[in-house]
């Protein structure tokens, strides 16, 4: 995927809309609190990507609950993943206890299908630097054991989506062309890198989020 949005041409967002209320924060910084411009802007992006964090937070902890209560442990497992992530991110430490401001926006969580795994765009923000991603990535291969089993029993390994969410278009094995996919299995499922349909409506098991900024 080349085209990562951004606000002011420098600061990741996650969608191009969002520059609206990345403009209205600045100007409140920069009128309201007397910041000078560049401090107004760094600052609005700052607090427009902790809304984020909290957001998928939020999402990953009522998925993390959902799909425990109804006995779906793997999924339970990927959303208590990402869960982490994002509580690290925002410097709360203790996964048991969820800050307030998390436990407030999951009154508000979309609750559809939300005991079946899917990502949140802000993952983007909360994925390990390198390092860890090695050991993630070790931890990807014996998932992929399982994956391939499925696969063998008929389990389809991609398909269409509806636009938001998870799907190709935020995914780390997109290429820049963001027509094809980078992933080994996928390949093998597909026949070829090459996306069977455009990469914001199709998605497959093999989805990771893309790191930005
Ligand atoms: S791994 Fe799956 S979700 Fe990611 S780009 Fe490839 S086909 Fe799309």
């Amino acid at each position: 995927m080349g085209d990562q949005a951004t606000w002011l041409g420098k600061y990741p967002i996650l969608d191009a809309t969002h520059a609206d209320d990345l403009e209205m924060r600045a100007a409140i910084n920069e009128h309201h609190h007397h910041m000078p411009r560049h401090e107004a802007e760094e600052k609005a992006h700052k607090d427009y990507r902790r809304d984020q964090i909290l957001d998928a937070a939020a999402h990953h902890y009522a998925g993390m609950i959902a799909s425990h209560a109804v006995g779906k442990r793997d999924e339970a497992t990927k959303h208590g993943v990402q869960y982490a992530l994002a509580l690290k991110q925002i410097g709360h430490g203790d996964i048991v206890n969820p800050p307030e401001e998390v436990l407030e926006r999951v009154k508000t969580t979309p609750s559809d299908k939300i005991g079946n795994f899917k990502g949140h765009d802000a993952d983007a923000y909360t994925q390990p630097p390198e390092t860890d991603k090695e050991k993630e990535q070790k931890l990807k291969k014996s998932e992929t054991a399982t994956i391939a089993v499925e696969h063998a029993a008929g389990h389809k390994l991609g398909m269409r989506v509806l636009k938001g969410g998870s799907m190709c278009g935020n995914c780390s094995y997109a290429n820049d062309d963001g027509k094809s996919c980078s992933n080994d299995l996928f390949q093998k499922f597909n026949g070829g890198s090459e996306l069977p349909a455009p990469a914001d409506e199709y998605c497959c098991d093999e989805w990771h989020p893309k790191v930005i900024g």
